[in-house]
C-alpha cells in the first residue's frame, strides 16, 4: 500500500475507510464525478464495447465545444472529480486544453478512461500530467499479447497500452495516480493472478477487475464471453488468497458483480460502480423521460441536459421479490436483465441481514 498517494481514494474508498468499512457503508458514502465526454471514435475496437452504436457516440459526444466543457467545469466543485472518457479521449486534439481548464477551476482529481496507447508516447503523457491531469484509468485485459489484443482485436495495441503504463508509472512522483480496469471474459478469467502481478510489478496502484456489463457487443457475444458471476466469484476468491502471501491488502478490486456472490470475498475487495453525471446537448439519445427534462436543463442557456449513471442502464438492470430480504438490497443496483435470460437468478440468493 505504500506506493498510494496520500489522500488517494481507492476504488473502495479513502484507503482507511475501505480496510474498515462493510461495501455496504462506502457504497453509500460515494460522491459521483462528472464525466465530460470526449471521444467521437476510439482507436481500439473491443470485442465488448459497451458503445456499440458508434454512430450515436459521434454525433453525442462530438458536441462538446470548449463552451461545453467550461459550463460543466463551473460546476466541478458538486463532484468528487472530473473525468474524461466515452470514446477514448486521446483522440481528441482539445484534451491537453480542457485538462488545462480543469486545472485553472482548481478541480482537486481531473482524470481520464483511456487505453493508453497514445501515452506511451513520452511528452504527450507529460505534458498531459504537467497541465494538471493527475489520474488514470487504463485499459488493459490481458498480461500478454495474445490474450490482450485477441480482445482488443486491434494489432500493436498491447505493446502500446503496457508501454502507456509504464510512462504514467514514472510520473507517479509527481502525484499522479494509476489505475487500470481489466474487462473480465470467460478468455481472462483464469489469469486473474498473473494479470495482477504484471500491472503491480509495472507500478500500478489500483488493478480493477471490471465485470461485464450485458450490453453492447457484450450482449451480441454473450455466449462466448460472458462467464457467471458465481465463477468469477470463485476466482476471485482463490486469486486473493494467494495474493495475500505477496502483499495485504491485495490492491484488487471486482466491480459490477451483484454482492450476493461475493460474500466470500474480503470486504476490501469488493468494488462498486462509481456514481456519475455527464452532460449531453438536449437528450440526444432520448435518454429521459420527458417530465424529467426540465428538472434536468443545464448549460449556460438550457442547451445541455444532466444524464446519470442511473437513467444509463436501471431500466436494463432486475431484481426479483426475495431481494426485498437482501441485506445489500438498499445498494444494489440490481442485475443485468440479459445475463439473467441466460443464466437467472440460480446464483443469486438473497444474504441475510
Ligand atoms: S438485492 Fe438481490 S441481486 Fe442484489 S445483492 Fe441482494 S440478492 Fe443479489
Amino acid at each position: 500500500m505504500s506506493d498510494l498517494i496520500e489522500g488517494a481514494e481507492t476504488q473502495g474508498g479513502s484507503l482507511a475507510r475501505a480496510t474498515t468499512e462493510p461495501v455496504e457503508r462506502r457504497i453509500e458514502q460515494r460522491r459521483p464525478r462528472v464525466h465530460i465526454l470526449t471521444g467521437a471514435v476510439c482507436n481500439n475496437n473491443c470485442i465488448f464495447c459497451m458503445e456499440e452504436d458508434r454512430e450515436g457516440r459521434y454525433v453525442t459526444n462530438s458536441a462538446t465545444t470548449d463552451q461545453t466543457v467550461q459550463w460543466i467545469l463551473s460546476q466541478h466543485d458538486q463532484y468528487e472529480e472530473v473525468c474524461f472518457t466515452s470514446g477514448e479521449p486521446t483522440t481528441n486534439k482539445r484534451l491537453h486544453l480542457w485538462v488545462k481548464m480543469a486545472k485553472e477551476r482548481g478541480a482537486r482529481w481531473i482524470s481520464m478512461m483511456t487505453n493508453g496507447r497514445a501515452l506511451s508516447h513520452g511528452l504527450y503523457a507529460k505534458r498531459l500530467v504537467a497541465l494538471g491531469m493527475n489520474k488514470f484509468y487504463v485499459s488493459i485485459h490481458g498480461h500478454d499479447k495474445r490474450l490482450h489484443e485477441g480482445l482488443t482485436r486491434t494489432p500493436g495495441s498491447f505493446e502500446q497500452t503496457v508501454a502507456g503504463i509504464e510512462m504514467i508509472a514514472r510520473l507517479k512522483p509527481y502525484g499522479v495516480a494509476l489505475h487500470t480496469s481489466t474487462v473480465v471474459t470467460k478468455r481472462n478469467l483464469p489469469h486473474l493472478l498473473p494479470i495482477y502481478r504484471f500491472l503491480r510489478a509495472r507500478g500500478v496502484d489500483q488493478v480493477v477487475f471490471n465485470v461485464m456489463q450485458a450490453n453492447g457487443r457484450a450482449n451480441t457475444h454473450f455466449e462466448r464471453l460472458f462467464p457467471r458471476y458465481a465463477e468469477i466469484a470463485e476466482q476471485a476468491e482463490e486469486f486473493i488468497a494467494v495474493a495475500r502471501e505477496d502483499e495485504d491488502p491485495v490492491m484488487a478490486f471486482f466491480v459490477d458483480i451483484p454482492l450476493c456472490t461475493t460474500t466470500r470475498l474480503p470486504d476490501f475487495n469488493r468494488g462498486y460502480v462509481e456514481d456519475y453525471v455527464h452532460f449531453e446537448p438536449q437528450d440526444s439519445r432520448g435518454l429521459l423521460p420527458p417530465e424529467l427534462l426540465d428538472d434536468r436543463r443545464a448549460g449556460q442557456d438550457g442547451e445541455l441536459v444532466q444524464i446519470r449513471r442511473a437513467d444509463l442502464d436501471d431500466d436494463q438492470r432486475r431484481k426479483r421479490a426475495e431481494c426485498a430480504q437482501c441485506r445489500y438490497d438498499e445498494v444494489c443496483a440490481g442485475v443485468w436483465g440479459n445475463y439473467l435470460r441466460r443464466y437467472g437468478w440460480e446464483e443469486l440468493r438473497p444474504v441475510p441481514r
